[in-house]
Formats: C-alpha cells, sequence, structure tokens
C-alpha cells in the first residue's frame, strides 16, 4: 500500500515583517536550513540560460519532529503587540501539526516557480523528488498548500484535508461551468459528518449555491450537477439551495445581495435547530477541543464520521466495574425484595451522575444511555440469569431520560443522584454491596462506613466536604444513603503528588530492630509529624505487618509500639511443648515433626490486641486513619507464592498479571478477620502452624517468599494510583543483620550440636540466608530491577548486630531494645520535603520564547506549621530552589493563613519547553531534596490537575482547575478568636 499523501489546505496565511530587509530574509532562510538536518533544498535549473527557475524546500523527518513541543517564535518581529500577533498566526500553523503529523513523515515546505516558467513542468520535476523520497521510505507526506498550488498537489495524490463538517453553512460563488464542476469535486472530496454517536443520524453542513455572473449560461441545472453527489442532497434534500444573482447586477450592493443575506440567515437557523435537536450543537471550548481532536480522522479518510459522544469521553472512560456494580445492586435487591422500578431508578441516577458531570455537553439522553450503558445493563441482567435484558435496560433508559430533563445548571446530576440516594435509603438502607461502591456503582469500594455502606474515593470527593486544616483530606458527617451520622475522614494523594511508602521485613523478634529504628526517626522528627501520619501505603510480611497494622489501625507511634513489644513477644512466644524448655534441641525436632513449636492461641490472643475483635481485613476503618493503606503479605504452602491482603481494593485491580496473589474479597466470606490475616503473615514455618482460610486455602509466613516486601509495596502503589506511576519516597526498614565480615563466628557455632549439623538444619540455615528469608539479599536484589533516578527515593534502613538472634529468643528483646539505632539525616529531610507538593495555579504563559509557570507549593500532612518549624531545623536558612538552582523564596516566607495554619508559598519559574523535567526543592545549608511529585515536566502537571478536562471531571470537581485555593476555614465559618494576642506575623487570607 502507498504511504498517505495529504493537503492540508488554509487560506494562505503569511507572517512577514515589513520592517525586515531581503538580505535578512535570505540568511534565515540559510540560517534554518543549515541547522535543520531534516531540510532538503532543491533546485530546477534552465539549461540553456544557466538559471534557477523553481525551488523547493523537503523535510524528511525519520523520526517524529514534534516529540519535544517546538519553540519557534516570529524573532523576525520587533518584541510587542505584532510579534504576539505573529506568534498566535505562526500558532494556526504549528498546533495543526503537533497533533496530526507528530510522527515521522515527509513535508513539502516552500515550492516555487518562476513566474516566465510556469506550465513547463518544473513544478512537477520538484514534486517528483519529494515523492519518490516518501515512497522510498514509506513515510506519510504532508502539505500545507494554499490555492495556487492545489492542482499540482492533487495530481501527485495529495488528498485534501476534509475539515468541513465543522462547517454549519457554506457559500460557493458560482461564475460558470468550470467552477461549477469544482465545487462539485470540492463537495465529492468532503463526505466526512459529525454525529453524536455511531449509529446517529449525521449533520451535514447547509450548502449555497450563489450563481453570480450574469454572463455564465449553464447547459443543465446547476443544482442537478450537485444533487449527483452522495451526501450533499439525500437524505434531506433542502440542504442544497440556489440563490441566482444573475439578473440583479444593476442594483445597488446591499439590494443586490439581499437575498443571499436572507437565506444564509435562514440557512444559519435552520442548521441551528437541527444540530440543537441532534445534540450537536456546541459551546465554543466544545467545539475548539472536538474540531482538534477530529482533524487526524478527517484527514486520513474521504468519508470519516466524527464521533463526538466518543471524543468527549476520552478523559472519562465509562468504567468496566458498572456491570459489577450493576449486578450486584440486582443480586442484593432481590434478597431485599426491593420492588424493580425502584432498581430502575436508582440505577438511572448513578448512570446519570456519571454520564453528565459538570462540563458535560448535553448530549440527547437515549444517545448517551445506547451507547455508554445499554451493553452493561444487559450484562447485569444476564449474570443473574435474565437472557433477555433489554426490556430492562428500555425500562432504565426512561428513567434516565426523565431524570436528565431535570437537569439544570443548580439542579445536577449530582444532586439529582443525592436525592434519589436519600429516597431509596429511607427504605432500603440495608442494602450493602459486596464490591461495589453502592454510591456511583461503577467503581470498586475503597472504604467502608460504619453502616457498612462501601464507598470510592472518587464518591468521598464528590459526595463529602472538603476537611478542616488539611489539603486533599475529605470528611464525611453522613451517610449519603442512610443519613446516619458518620465520622469518616478520608485521607487521598494530591494527584500531583506520589506516595509515600513504608515496607516492613519480617524477622520474629527482631521486629525490636524494625521498631528501633522507626522510633529513632519519629525522635529525629521531634513530633512535627508522627509515624503513623507519614506513609500512604504500609506493607509488612510477619512481625512488619503486626506493627504495620498496629500503626494504621490503632495510631500507635514508634516509640509506644517500643515500649510494648518486649511484652508482645514475651506473650507470642510460650512454647507450646514445656519438654521444649528443658531440652531445646527436642523442641527443634518436634518443629520439624508437628508444624509449629508454639501455641498459636497466645499468638492470636496477642494478635487480638493489635487489630479489634471481629475487624475484617476489608473493614471499615477507624475514624482518621481512612485513606491510609495497608498490604499484609503471607504465602501459600503449596508453591510459595506470596499472597497480599490489602486494606483497600485499587483502582488497576482484576486486570493486572502479578507474581503474586491479591486477596479482594467478594462478599463477607473471603473477607478474613484482621487476626486470621495477620495470623497467616506470622506462621513462619517451624515456629508457628500454618493457618487455613476459607476460599483461600492454607497460607504461612510471607517471609518464606518475601521476607522483604518492597517490591510487592512498589507494585501495589501503581494498583492504587495508577497517574503516579512512581513513590517519592520509599523506606524499607530491615531487621537486623551481621555484616558479612564476620562470617568466621559460624566456626563457632559449630560444635555446639551435633543434630545442628544434620542436613534438615544446614538446609534450614542456608535457606535463612536466602533472598527470600534475607531482607538485606531480598532489598540488593530488588534494587537491581529499580531504574537508577529512582533509586534516590529509596531508603533502606538496618541494623548491624554482631550476631543474629533466632526468630523466637525472646531473651535478646531487652538487648535488642538498648541497641544505638540511627537513621540517615538524608532520610530525615527527604521525610518532611515530600509532605509537601507543587501544583500548577493556572496555565503557563509563553513570552519570550519560555513559558512562565505560577504555582503553588502546598503541604499535604496536618498541621503544616508544625512540619515548616521541623524543616527550617533540619534545613538550616531553608529556601526552595528550582533543580536548575533558581531563588524561589524563603520556605518560612508564604502566602498561607497564619490563623488556620494553612500553608501555601506561590513560586513562578520559567521552563524552556513543557516537556523539559524540573524539580522544586528545599535547600539548606545541609542538603537539598525534591519535594513531593518531582522531577515532572509542566506537561505532567497540567494532565494530572486536569486542565484539559473541558468534558467534566469525573469526581465533578468545578473549582480545581484553574484552582480556586482556600484557606481552612471554609468562607461563612466564623473564625476562631485567639484569647491571647494573635501571632505577631501578618494574617492573610488566600
Ligand atoms: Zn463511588
Ligand atoms: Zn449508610
Ligand atoms: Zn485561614
Amino acid at each position: 500500500m502507498q504511504p498517505q499523501k495529504s493537503l492540508l489546505s488554509h487560506p494562505g496565511l503569511f507572517t512577514y515583517c515589513p520592517r525586515r530587509s531581503h538580505s535578512g530574509c535570505r540568511q534565515a532562510q540559510i540560517h534554518w536550513h543549515r541547522s535543520d538536518p531534516s531540510s532538503q533544498w532543491i533546485k530546477v535549473i534552465d539549461v540553456e540560460s544557466g538559471k534557477i527557475v523553481g525551488a523547493a524546500c523537503w523535510h524528511i523527518y525519520e523520526t517524529n519532529p514534534y516529540s519535544v513541543t517546538s519553540d519557534e517564535e516570529c524573532n523576525w518581529w520587533p518584541t510587542g503587540e505584532a510579534r504576539n500577533i505573529a506568534n498566535a498566526l505562526m500558532g494556526q500553523f504549528l498546533v495543526p501539526r503537533m497533533t496530526y503529523m507528530n510522527k515521522p513523515h515527509v513535508f513539502l515546505d516552500i515550492c516555487f516557480t518562476h513566474p516566465t516558467y510556469r506550465r513547463r513542468g518544473v513544478g512537477n520535476m520538484l514534486m517528483e523528488w519529494g515523492v519518490q523520497k516518501a515512497e522510498e521510505k514509506n513515510l506519510e507526506s504532508y502539505i500545507d498548500a494554499t490555492e495556487i498550488g492545489r492542482e499540482l498537489y492533487s495530481k501527485w495524490g495529495f488528498v485534501e484535508g476534509r475539515q468541513r463538517p465543522w462547517m454549519h453553512v457554506v457559500c460557493f460563488f458560482v461564475d460558470g461551468l468550470a467552477e461549477l464542476e469544482r465545487t462539485k469535486s470540492l463537495l465529492e472530496a468532503s463526505q466526512s459528518h459529525i454525529q453524536a454517536r455511531a449509529s446517529s443520524a449525521p449533520v451535514r453542513m447547509r450548502v449555497i449555491l450563489v450563481l453570480t455572473r450574469p454572463t455564465a449560461v449553464y447547459e443543465t441545472d446547476p443544482v442537478e450537477v450537485l444533487r449527483t453527489v452522495r451526501g450533499v442532497t439525500s437524505p434531506d434534500q433542502e440542504a442544497l439551495s440556489v440563490i441566482d444573482l444573475r439578473g440583479r447586477h444593476q442594483l445597488s450592493g446591499p439590494a443586490l445581495f439581499a437575498p443571499l443575506q436572507r437565506q444564509v440567515l435562514d440557512e444559519l437557523q435552520l442548521s441551528r435547530t437541527k444540530r440543537l435537536q441532534q445534540g450537536l450543537l456546541f459551546s465554543a471550548a466544545h467545539q475548539a477541543f472536538l474540531w482538534h481532536r477530529s482533524l487526524p480522522g478527517l484527514l486520513h479518510s474521504a468519508a470519516h464520521r466524527v464521533d463526538c459522544l466518543l471524543l468527549s469521553r476520552e478523559r472519562l472512560p465509562v468504567s468496566g466495574a458498572f456491570s459489577e456494580g450493576l449486578t450486584e445492586l440486582l443480586v442484593q435487591s432481590r434478597t431485599l425484595k426491593c420492588p424493580i422500578q425502584e432498581i430502575y431508578s436508582f440505577m438511572a441516577s448513578a448512570l446519570l451522575m456519571d454520564a453528565y458531570p459538570p462540563g458535560m455537553h448535553q448530549f440527547r439522553p437515549d444517545h448517551v444511555f445506547d451507547t455508554l450503558y445499554r451493553d452493561l445493563c444487559a450484562r447485569a441482567w444476564r449474570a443473574v440469569g435474565d437472557p433477555d435484558g433489554s426490556g430492562h435496560s428500555d425500562a432504565i433508559r426512561s428513567y434516565f431520560a426523565e431524570q436528565f430533563r431535570r437537569l439544570s445548571p443548580v439542579h445536577t446530576s449530582r444532586a439529582i443522584r443525592q436525592d434519589e440516594l436519600i429516597r431509596f435509603g429511607r427504605q432500603w438502607s440495608a442494602l450493602t454491596l459486596p464490591t461495589a461502591c453502592v454510591f456511583c456503582l461503577g467503581r470498586w469500594a475503597e472504604h467502608q462506613t460504619p453502616c457498612r455502606h462501601g464507598i470510592c474515593d472518587t464518591c468521598v470527593t464528590m459526595l463529602g466536604q472538603r476537611a478542616r486544616g488539611v489539603e486533599y483530606h475529605r470528611d464525611l458527617a453522613q451517610c449519603p444513603l442512610c443519613q446516619g451520622a458518620l465520622q469518616l475522614t478520608v485521607r487521598q494523594l494530591p494527584p500531583a503528588k506520589r506516595p509515600v511508602v513504608l515496607a516492613l521485613d519480617g524477622g520474629g523478634i527482631r521486629g525490636m530492630v524494625t521498631l528501633g529504628l522507626l522510633r529513632a526517626l519519629e525522635q529525629r522528627l521531634a513530633g512535627a509529624i508522627t509515624l503513623p501520619e507519614i506513609p500512604d501505603l504500609t506493607a509488612g510480611t510477619s512481625v512488619g505487618s503486626v506493627i504495620g497494622t498496629d500503626q494504621v489501625y490503632n495510631n500507635t507511634s514508634a516509640a509506644e509500639a517500643c515500649r510494648r513489644f518486649p511484652d508482645l513477644a514475651q506473650c507470642i512466644f510460650q512454647p507450646a511443648y514445656s519438654l521444649s524448655r528443658i531440652w531445646p534441641w527436642l523442641g527443634c525436632v518436634l518443629n520439624l515433626v508437628r508444624d509449629g513449636a508454639y501455641d498459636s492461641g497466645a499468638l492470636e490472643r496477642t494478635l487480638q490486641q493489635v487489630c479489634q475483635q471481629g475487624r475484617r481485613v476489608f473493614d471499615v476503618m477507624p475514624p482518621l486513619a481512612a485513606g491510609r493503606r495497608l498490604a499484609i503479605v503471607a504465602s501459600r504452602i503449596s508453591d510459595g507464592r506470596p499472597v497480599v491482603f490489602p486494606n483497600y481494593r485499587g483502582v488497576r485491580h482484576g486486570s493486572v498479571d502479578l507474581a503474586y496473589q491479591r486477596i479482594v474479597p467478594h462478599g463477607e466470606s473471603q473477607n478474613p478477620l484482621l487476626r486470621k490475616a495477620l495470623k497467616c503473615s506470622t506462621a513462619a514455618p517451624g515456629i508457628f502452624p500454618s493457618q487455613y482460610l476459607f476460599e483461600i486455602g492454607v497460607l504461612q509466613d510471607g517471609g518464606v517468599r518475601a521476607n522483604n516486601p518492597h517490591g510487592i509495596a512498589q507494585e501495589e502503589c501503581r494498583i492504587i494510583w495508577p497517574s503516579a506511576q512512581t513513590h517519592d519516597l520509599l523506606i524499607s526498614v530491615g531487621t537486623g543483620y551481621v555484616p558479612p565480615a564476620e562470617e568466621g563466628t559460624d566456626s563457632a557455632q559449630h560444635g555446639c550440636s551435633s543434630l545442628q549439623d544434620k542436613a534438615p538444619f544446614r538446609l534450614w540455615r542456608a535457606y535463612n540466608s536466602s533472598p527470600c528469608m534475607d531482607g538485606v539479599e531480598a532489598f540488593k536484589e530488588g534494587l537491581n530491577h529499580v531504574v537508577h533516578p529512582l533509586r534516590a527515593h529509596i531508603f533502606r534502613l538496618d541494623h548491624a548486630l554482631a550476631d543474629l538472634p533466632r526468630l523466637n529468643d525472646v531473651m535478646r528483646v531487652a538487648d535488642l531494645a538498648k541497641e544505638p539505632y540511627i537513621v540517615p539525616d538524608e532520610l530525615v529531610r527527604a521525610v518532611l520535603a515530600t509532605c509537601f507538593f507543587f501544583e500548577l495555579d493556572e496555565g503557563p504563559m509563553r513570552t519570550q520564547g519560555q513559558y512562565l509557570c505560577r504555582g503553588s507549593v502546598l503541604c499535604a500532612r496536618r498541621e503544616p506549621r508544625r512540619i515548616l518549624e521541623r524543616v527550617l531545623v533540619e534545613f538550616p536558612v531553608a529556601e526552595l530552589q528550582t533543580g536548575r538552582g533558581e531563588h524561589l523564596g524563603r520556605l518560612d516566607d508564604d502566602d498561607g493563613c497564619m490563623v488556620c495554619g494553612y500553608y501555601r508559598k506561590v513560586v513562578r519559574f520559567y521552563v524552556a519547553s513543557l516537556d523539559e523535567e524540573i524539580s522544586i526543592m528545599f535547600k539548606g545549608s545541609s542538603g537539598q531534596q525534591p519535594i513531593g511529585g518531582f522531577p515532572a515536566t509542566v506537561r505532567q502537571f497540567l494532565h494530572l490537575q486536569q486542565s484539559d478536562a473541558v468534558f467534566g471531571r469525573s469526581d465533578h470537581q468545578i473549582d480545581q482547575w484553574p484552582p480556586q485555593r482556600m484557606c481552612y476555614y471554609p468562607r461563612g465559618v466564623k473564625r476562631v478568636r485567639f484569647a491571647e494576642p494573635a501571632p505577631s506575623r501578618k494574617k492573610r487570607r488566600v
């Protein structure tokens, strides 16, 4: 197949500067040619005179020239207004090129023939060269053409870009047969249409044929000539009209054109009405977006259909989870004996909320329903054994359409859904869904309310309130379904920030080392932020999972956990057989025979202190803790495959192929008790018996396969926060190690017991030092798979010991507690810096060849002022800097609010390109550290902050772009008065 050739017509825009000399232009051309390796000038010479009679500049781009944003500027214009206009005009060329020529291609930039040599084949020679190159290299070719060259280019197979379907009314002024034929071919070349969805009727542009020249005679009726063009006339004949001005030339200007004016106005009105009926009359913002996105398709196909509905949903994909959510709702409603009409209406309002976020175009509800939701509904009914779902789908559609009619700017789809939730909840508050969010039915529940209604993060944002005193935390004070009072604060990861991860190794009583290290970290932070507040995700194996659970669920500080650990260890490691106390080696033998030396009852009783009675893995979180994720790592005894119990579901679950098994409960029976999951994770072979979990299998200590869970933690991050790609900070904490130099001690132990030299024991020791059991080895191995720049965001905390105590050697706990634990300064600085993140406050502005970016540095944790104080200690003379070392201002010189503690530092900086990777750092005399979310490009920020969501956002937020920044006291709330004199610093509200 021949590569595509496309012609882009434009009305002939030129930006030339009158003040520039001829030689200046020549020099610029020479400079452009020499500085661009893709530029190829070819010339045609008259062999008789030796004169150049024509030339062309072809560009052969073997790679995508627009992979990096072009920053061409009309620098030949004097700066100021004139250059801005010239730049804007240049943009008219460049922006579309960046959209549909962003691939390797051949491009004809300039082509001309001396006027006296025209019509003698010069142009053909110039064309032949480029077309041949394109065919040799199998590249698509493009020309930005004006009217003059059209004939030549189409002869060489260039097909015109069809940008016409977006025109409402088009007038062709025809002054004879030749022009009539030309009009016909133009119309034939553009058979593209826009439509609301693939099967809906398209709207066409309306054509007015204006016959102008008084002397022109047409042998056949001009209308008949055009009627042969399919698509202009049929099926709506009235799309073509003729205005004959031939007999009116003796009239004055306005009178001459009066019929045309009337016709144009009529046609415009008709076109608007028609588009309105079809749901295809767009606002300017929507139109601009759709036009831009439809260009590539229009360019590449003669009869392209632009599916506007599809394009509008580009950033709002309909979740596949709807079919599960609807199915779960059907199953539950049957057990509740809820009438089917109630269910139709309940489903319809959930779909309406998904279909029409604020900012969405008012597509016709029947089009929207049939395109996006009909199949999902039918599938749900099929899943519950009703093969014919179409009747039900029709019923839901009529509710959907009825609710659509109630939509207005004040009565949004969310308000309609909320009304519906209240109405439904009054009678059917017992409705709970096993996995889906009951409020939107289209996403997995990530949290649970005490009334056992599962809710997703998006619904928390939509239905909750902004929490006081902290960014990106949401309060839910009332269940939107049953109206019960709640105390749920969900911590969310800011879209432009990445998660902080804590990965805790396993190691029995050596968990004391983990806690010692964490306590050292906590002490260095001096109360600015407590340990449980630091991570967004905690992953733990064995004793690490117990420590993690204690932190996430009980908010236990490291200091407190350190105090309690010795007793805890004592309780856990109560030998099951008293004999083994007397003869330890006998205990060893019993281990091998009986699969566990210790009483698992004691373990279970102890674990119960950590997690309250009856709490399940996926369950209601205690107040203030929701949103902090926990992953407990265990392993299957059959093949040792790691098994992860997450206390969340994750956005991407179900669609990923993992090296481990994730337990995602589908109902109460598969939702194990938290203490059972912990018991699996801690069931070290030979110490505790393995654990059977209903519908999951027999499980044991995760340390068998993944004693260091940092690899799993990184994978889980990508499941929970797919758009974050990676983490801001990963802290992997070990349980002590013996430095390799001390290998000699092995021989000292040699003579201890002859039994210890027997094969099972040697195997046991070898196994203990393999990567699966030895956290240090596993960490090193895991790091091999991490790309280099990311390694700076990973810290390993561990502590060298003279000898490694056994996992169950309770006597050693007290010694371990006394070890001098220290943490590196860089880690302390990284923990503090990653509390902060950056967001753009507006779109970047082009000035003088650069982009000016304005944004804010904000704090994602509670009590920013306290954290800031600590930052000023750890980063003496702290300031903000870009990665290139530009000063962005002092850290404490912010624009926040001293009354409520809101922190906001407004920063501005320049970037050369939107794709330039940048960082914002805290810099002090002690060192520097990037804040959360960096390095990143400005384009990434624009994407993450959804600056391009012209059709609305799935969370229905309308104050997010450009962001409206507010201090923590919402408007209308009376601010707290200080009894003492208010802080001396200026008070400002933002
Ligand atoms: Zn939801
Ligand atoms: Zn509820
Ligand atoms: Zn304030």
